[in-house]
């Protein structure tokens, strides 16, 4: 590795390991992240493991999240009104779950994952607004890989929980009440590791969690795959698909974080 690179992943690994201030957007800390998580993305590309990549995001957000002042969050062990909606995640995130998965083979989880997987691939985005699906990890109420859950799942927070029923449940069209804080925190890291996938000619869109963990779940192969630039999960329903960074402020970002 060249000295200079080294010398710039010093400078950034130091703005973000011990987590970001979540209370500001700052374009600073998004810079260095984005590089930083190119660094790890790297590493995992190398090892043929989504691992060491995920598990800086996921460590790092939490020290991140740790830091939010703000609001008395209504979320707790037993309520899961937010797991019954359409969830995305990217690649990594997908196959660093799967693979927890497959090593239980047989379990109730593997097999909820590949019917309500297969079920989900058939519904759209805009049908999915009318009709709630459990996520096929709740067990009893509560998430069963937790500490493994992606990105969307630690930001789906809220100060109220009736409305989360009113909105998730029962699909009235009603606001969440969100700390902005979980809202910075879940943009800086959404795009930043949309930013190094993106760079590194990786898929980059956000797949349908349910149907896209079947497809990562039931073939352990496409982990390396993916990681050797073939777009394995391509299968699953996105959103709503753009081209990405294209909008000025991101494609402004995305440029001089990767410059020179
Ligand atoms: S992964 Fe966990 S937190 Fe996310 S929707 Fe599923 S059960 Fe809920």
């Amino acid at each position: 590795m060249r000295h200079a690179y080294r010398k710039f992943l010093a400078v950034d690994l130091s703005r973000v390991s011990q987590g970001l201030d979540p209370h500001a957007f700052s374009e600073d800390s998004f810079l260095s992240l984005a590089r930083v998580l190119r660094d790890k993305l790297r590493i995992s590309v190398d090892r043929g493991s989504v691992t060491p990549l995920m598990h800086f995001i996921y460590e790092t957000f939490e020290k991140s999240s740790a830091r939010i002042s703000s609001g008395k969050l209504a979320c707790r062990k037993g309520c899961s009104h937010c797991c019954n909606i359409w969830t995305d995640a990217y690649a990594p995130e997908v196959f660093f779950v799967a693979k927890k998965l497959s090593r239980n083979d047989g379990s109730r989880e593997t097999s909820a994952v590949s019917s309500t997987g297969e079920f989900s691939a058939s519904v759209s985005f805009v049908q999915r607004e009318a009709l709630p699906i459990p996520c096929p990890l709740l067990v009893d109420n509560a998430c069963s890989i937790y500490a493994a859950r992606p990105l969307n799942c630690r930001t789906a927070v809220s100060l109220d929980e009736e409305a989360c029923k009113k909105a998730f449940i029962e699909s009235q069209e009603i606001e969440i009440p969100i700390p902005p804080a979980w809202g910075n925190l879940g943009q800086m890291y959404s795009m930043a590791l949309k930013a190094a996938l993106h760079h590194a000619n990786l898929a980059c869109e956000p797949y349908e969690w349910n149907s896209a963990l079947k497809l990562a779940m039931e073939d352990t192969e496409l982990e390396k795959l993916w990681l050797r630039g073939q777009n394995v999960l391509c299968g699953a329903p996105v959103a709503r698909p753009v081209e990405p960074f294209t909008h000025p402020f991101w494609r402004n970002l995305y440029d001089r974080a990767f410059a020179g």
